[in-house]
């Protein structure tokens, strides 16, 4: 039996290949897998559990008729992701960071952006949005206001992209080590940041890796893992 990790579908009404593309991996991949893991930023935006439209209903429906157990991990932009959704799609909502022993092996599994600690107007940002009192008070306006929230945000994290030196907007290979180092463990799945690959990460001299999963702008990126080790593969979209 295979355990299957995916991460940045960034899924939208606006790209309705990529939701597709999901439905398909869901079919050919998903079905008969042991467990699915989706590690954040599963949608390109995510108002709150109320925001009842007919394409966030598909996405429910499709991952509830999956007979598969069903992670998700909140992103850095589906943060509102709520119980009410999880409970709805048949997902448990997992904390970042989480460990998880796959075949005798601790992963520790993230989304990836609290590992980019270069990006400090980031690393304010995200304090602020993951603080419950933000998010409650957030989740208190009306759907259109925080449609237009979400926008600006938006608009303003492309600028700030932009404007940002690429290795600032990657992992911070410090920070890397701590967190693998506080965890005891030697390997670190996670996404976030498009740059899909498997890095040698040694640890105080020990062999460590870092397993990065890719978006689904292209390619349907995913990691396969059984009692023989894991595979990271993509296909066309
Ligand atoms: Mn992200």
């Amino acid at each position: 039996m295979t355990t299957l990790f995916i991460s940045d579908l960034h899924l939208t009404e606006d790209e309705l290949r990529v939701e597709e593309a999901f439905v398909e991996f869901i079919d050919e991949h998903a079905t008969n897998a042991e467990a699915l893991y989706i590690l954040g930023d599963f949608f390109e935006v995510w108002l709150g559990d109320d925001d009842d439209t007919p394409f966030n209903r598909r996405i429910i429906d499709t991952l509830a008729a999956l007979p598969v157990d069903k992670y998700i991990m909140h992103g850095n932009r589906d943060f509102l992701i709520g119980e009410a959704f999880c409970a709805a799609a048949g997902l448990t909502l997992l904390p970042d960071p989480t460990i998880i022993n796959l075949y005798g092996t601790p992963v520790l599994c993230m989304h990836g952006d609290s590992l980019c600690t270069r990006d400090e107007a980031y690393m304010e940002t995200r304090k602020m949005l993951r603080n419950p009192a933000f998010k409650q008070e957030l989740l208190s306006q009306p759907l259109p206001v925080r449609a237009d929230i979400a926008r600006g945000a938006r608009d303003q994290s492309k600028v700030h992209t932009r404007e940002t030196a690429m290795d600032i907007m990657d992992v911070t290979l410090e920070e890397v080590t701590r967190e693998l180092h506080e965890h005891e463990t030697t390997l670190l799945l996670h996404g976030h940041t498009h740059r899909p690959a498997i890095h040698d990460h040694p640890v105080n001299g020990v062999p460590g890796t870092r397993i990065v999963l890719g978006d689904w702008g292209t390619h349907a990126w995913y990691l396969a893992w059984d009692e023989s080790g894991y595979d990271l593969r993509s296909y066309g979209i």
